[in-house]
């Protein structure tokens, strides 16, 4: 008998070519892909729930008498039929409706509605209800929980009910392939796990299922991450197997500017160059990821990758998530690179027309060695005479595309990452499998511990006094005002009133405004204008979370700190402390504070170190948030979930290991059924 997992879904009732075309874009080919399409929860509609005893919120099946349907006519015309069982009645709306549909309700016939019960205009009610009338002879509720489904544009819950279903019926009697190792799942074969979590009965334990925690869930969601694990190892395989160029005869130039630097680099500085220094001599493109809380110096070590790979002739790319920071880098840069003679040039979306057409030709003809740019740099029409280095900073800005889209441009060139959002390792394993992982655990000395206090937005008028003593002294200080309901416009007016109110109360202290709807130009304008320490008080939005750099900052004033998640504030706080002078952070929250944002904010308080807080932030928020939502493609699991299944990974990176070494031929298997045709990685 041939393999039926691996049908074409063609061979269902149902599917025609236009459901197919539909289906392929949902990633479902075969059988199989329609067995692992897995529900997202379930519908409980196998009971029926007495109308006297129904609640608002919650998803019932009730039965009952129609007494009468009629057309309401209230803001919104509506079609308004009372149905009554021994225990009371409920309305049932409709806000689209037939004639026919009117019809048909009629007094004393018998319904079945399944939907969501609200408090409405009369009492409770339920709005659009799947029903059904009921014949003589009662029909039977349903046997099983009903799924619901991951939906997809043009395909109904009922139909992947449906589809699902009779895969199922195929695949009763048969099996799956067990492509892990034999001893992993004793007990619970593949097909009843599947069937399970399509149908499962009415007495399933739904809080486990919830939770994610049923055997079934977890012996799949164990496989799922396996899947995932060979999958980005094999894109690094792939990616390793084409070779790159060695570096080795940038050796002498890359220690002469270590030792040119105006200050020592630390212990753990230096150890990360060497890994990176091996990284570039071996003749394998580098895939490393260098973590570093902020503060740490990763600009430096990145220069000095950059000054080993440009004498050896190759261009470099260093991509920055904003504005502000390209052109941060490009100052830093400069002030290394211009005595030896390079300029770097910027690529970003505010160089236009004329001058991007010089910058292409530049990068084009290699006269352009050093290339500092944002987004702007992965358009399709920018092409590199020979890269053989890209940096991508700040790296949770980033998706793994991204990433790689700039790479394909390139003749497979060296690449470094780095983040200062540290990755709790659990999700590094899984969303960096395809990295190997440098981490600068060390400040460079002198630097002191930032103080932060979480203050009562009732003592305002302290926290300005405690600012204007501040700058009297010459310190200079942030004020940060933070996004308002995720809309950009109201969190730069909600700036400029604050900017307006801090002026008016400090006189004789010079404050500045930036935010990200001003220019370019004037961003930078100001930014100069702080550096240079005219400007004593910056009013900011968070445009200036990422990789901000002025070391005589030493206050910093965050308001309504529990919008933002901690790995945000932490980046945030990060901009302080960077000099010798002791600094410190006002948590300025808005009362009443909830018990998780007080759990939050007292995380931050507690502790600077960067690892321990992103370790809180995925306890307390979860993985999908903690890596930024651009990232989301990556973690997208059909049924894993690498918080609630973090327990799993050190057994996932295991039997990756095992399979790949002693189970190479079930590896592309694997990673066919998880990721499908969805396999996006292994095509760069
Ligand atoms: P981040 O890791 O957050 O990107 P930066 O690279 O911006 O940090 O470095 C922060 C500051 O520390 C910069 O002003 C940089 O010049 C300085 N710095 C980096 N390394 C050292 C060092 N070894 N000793 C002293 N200062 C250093
Ligand atoms: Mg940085």
């Amino acid at each position: 008998m041939t393999d039926i997992a691996a049908r074409p879904v063609s061979c269902l009732r149902g599917v025609g070519p236009r459901m197919s075309e539909k289906l392929a874009e949902a990633g479902v080919e075969q059988l199989q892909d329609l067995l692992f399409h897995l529900p997202l929860r379930y519908q409980d509609r196998t009971r029926v729930t007495p109308i006297g005893a129904l609640q608002a919120g919650s998803d019932v099946v009730v039965e009952g008498e129609v007494r009468v349907a009629d057309i309401a006519f209230g803001r919104r015309r509506s079609l308004v039929c009372r149905i009554q069982d021994s225990t009371g009645t409920l309305s049932l709306r409709f806000f689209h409706f037939s004639a026919a549909q009117k019809n048909n309700l009629e007094p004393g016939s018998r319904l079945r509605c399944y939907g969501e019960v609200r408090r409405g205009a009369s009492g409770l009610e339920m709005y659009h209800p799947e029903y059904q009338l009921l014949g003589e002879d009662e029909a039977v509720v349903d046997e099983s929980l009903t799924p619901v489904y991951p939906t997809s544009a043009g395909i109904t819950q009922n139909s992947w009910r449906k589809l699902c279903s009779q895969a199922l019926d195929m695949m009763a009697g048969s099996s799956l392939p067990e492509l892990l190792p034999g001893t992993v799942n004793p007990g619970m074969n593949l097909v009843e796990a599947l069937q399970y979590l399509h149908a499962p009965p009415p007495d399933a334990p739904q809080e486990l299922i919830r939770e994610c925690r049923h055997p079934a869930q977890l012996r799949l969601a164990l496989e799922e991450l396996v899947a995932h694990n060979l999958s980005l190892e094999k894109l690094r395989r792939q990616q390793q197997a084409l070779g790159s160029n060695s570096m080795t005869a940038g050796e002498g130039a890359m220690r002469e500017f270590i030792a040119g630097l105006p200050f020592a680099l630390t212990g753990a500085q230096q150890t990360v160059v060497e890994e990176i220094f091996t990284d570039l001599c071996r003749g394998l493109p580098m895939l490393r990821l260098v973590q570093g809380d902020v503060g740490s110096g990763k600009t430096v070590v990145a220069a000095c990758a950059a000054r080993q790979v440009m004498e050896c002739g190759f261009q470099v790319a260093i991509m920055a998530p904003t504005e502000i920071l390209a052109e941060q880098h490009r100052e830093s840069f400069a002030a290394w690179f211009e005595p030896l003679g390079i300029s770097p040039l910027v690529l970003s979306g505010r160089v236009k027309g004329k001058a991007r057409l010089q910058a292409l030709e530049d990068i084009a003809s290699g006269a352009a060695q050093l290339i500092i740019g944002t987004h702007a740099l992965f358009q399709a029409d920018v092409a590199f005479q020979q890269l053989g280095l890209v940096v991508v900073d700040e790296q949770h800005r980033f998706g793994v595309h991204q990433r790689l889209s700039l790479t394909d441009k390139g003749l497979r060139p060296h690449q470094l990452v780095m983040t200062a959002t540290p990755i709790p390792r659990t999700l590094s394993m899984v969303a960096y499998a395809d990295l190997d992982c440098s981490v600068i655990d060390e400040l460079p000395p002198g630097r002191q511990p930032v103080q932060t206090a979480l203050i009562s937005d009732q003592k305002r008028p302290q926290i300005i006094e405690r600012v204007r003593a501040a700058c009297e002294q010459g310190r200079q200080a942030y004020w940060v005002c933070t996004l308002i309901e995720e809309s950009e416009a109201l969190e730069c007016q909600a700036a400029e009133a604050t900017w307006q109110e801090l002026s008016d109360q400090l006189p004789g202290i010079t404050v500045a405004l930036v935010h990200g709807r001003l220019k370019p130009a004037e961003k930078e304008a100001v930014m100069q204008r702080f550096k240079s320490g005219e400007v004593q008080l910056l009013v900011a939005t968070t445009v200036i979370e990422v990789g901000v750099d002025v070391p005589n900052a030493s206050l910093m004033i965050i308001e309504n700190p529990e919008r933002l998640g901690l790995a945000q504030l932490h980046q945030l706080r990060g901009r302080v402390g960077r000099g010798t002078e002791a600094s410190h952070c006002v948590l300025l929250f808005k009362t009443p504070l909830g018990n998780q944002g007080k759990a939050r904010l007292t995380a931050m308080r507690e502790s600077t170190d960067g690892f321990y807080i992103a370790e809180r932030d995925l306890e307390l928020r979860g993985p999908g948030e903690v890596l930024g939502t651009r990232q989301t493609g990556l973690m997208e699991f059909r049924i894993a979930d690498i918080q609630l299944h973090g327990d799993l990974l050190d057994r996932v990176k295991e039997l990756a290991g095992e399979i790949a070494d002693h189970h190479p031929a079930q590896v592309d298997p694997l990673i066919r059924r998880w990721l499908g045709s969805a396999e996006r990685f292994a095509t760069v």
